[in-house]
């Protein structure tokens, strides 16, 4: 194939941001080509497919220099084939202060793709927010000592307590994170673990532990105004970042 002959746009990455614009483009007639570093295996929601996809150091693994851990899916389809299908509608009110408008977009989206919440006889007894599987809950609780909950899976309920972060933190030369947890940060989590106690205590809980931190959902790397255009276009003539935080 002579890309510069019949290619009119290369798409990196297969996740959602990339999906989504490869769908558009090509709706468009756009010749389109999209580069995927992850493999094509079929989703079996296996431990072993997890591991794979989700945590090789390096690269579905990456540690910021306080050692924290964060996850992204390197395969096709990116991180939604790992996510937690928790949605909120989209910050409208705060894009548009940016100049950018996606009502309509919105609404397409929702013709597209009927979001619903989940029917009763999806959801498991087990059915949290993070229910992780045995392998993962054993890592958290051998993390922080607490080798007793190694194999307590199948009766423990685990809430996983979020808090929004300052702005700050880099990507590295070579594709690492660097982002510094500051101690106002850490108070915001540890109001949110006394509450999730709360909850769990009236829920009937006992031996209620807390897992050791964790970094997710890196946003807002490359800046709005800052280092891309409200079009998303970065000084670079033809190159366009498009990075998808669902909420
Ligand atoms: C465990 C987990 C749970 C989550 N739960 C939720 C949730 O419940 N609700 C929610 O809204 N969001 C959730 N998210 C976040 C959500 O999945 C992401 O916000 C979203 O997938 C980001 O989309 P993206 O296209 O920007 O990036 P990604 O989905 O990460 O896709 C990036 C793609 O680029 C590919 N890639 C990376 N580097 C290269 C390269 N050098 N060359 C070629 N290809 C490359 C990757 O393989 C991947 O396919 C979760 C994420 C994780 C990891």
């Amino acid at each position: 194939m002579h890309i510069k002959k019949d290619i009119d746009f290369i798409i990196v990455g297969s996740g959602p941001g990339g999906a989504t614009v490869a769908k558009e483009l090509s709706q468009k007639k756009k010749k389109v080509f999209i580069l995927e570093w992850g493999g094509n295996d079929p989703l079996t929601g296996s431990f072993w497919y997890g591991a794979k996809t989700l945590l090789v150091p390096g690269k579905s693994m990456l540690f910021t220099n306080q050692l924290l851990g964060m996850v992204r899916g390197i395969t096709t389809g990116g991180s939604t084939v790992h996510y937690y299908a928790t949605c909120f509608p989209a910050p409208f009110e705060m894009l548009k202060s940016y100049g950018i408008d996606i009502t309509n977009e919105s609404e397409e989206m929702r013709n597209d793709l009927p979001v619903a919440p989940l029917k009763d006889e999806m959801i498991g007894p087990m059915a949290t927010d993070m229910a992780h599987p045995f392998a993962t809950t054993a890592l958290f609780a051998s993390g922080v000592f607490r080798f007793d909950k190694m194999f307590s899976r199948r009766n423990t309920l685990q809430i996983m307590v979020k808090a929004k972060d300052e702005l700050g933190g880099r990507l590295t030369d070579s594709g690492g994170i660097r982002k510094v947890l500051d101690d106002n940060e850490k108070r915001k989590l540890s109001r949110g673990y006394e509450r999730a106690k709360k909850i769990l205590r009236n829920a009937g809980a006992k031996g209620i532990f807390k897992t050791g931190y964790l970094a997710a959902h890196p946003g807002g790397t490359v800046k709005v105004g800052k280092l891309v255009d409200s079009n998303l276009k970065t000084e670079y003539e033809n190159l366009y970042v498009c990075e998808a935080i669902f909420y």
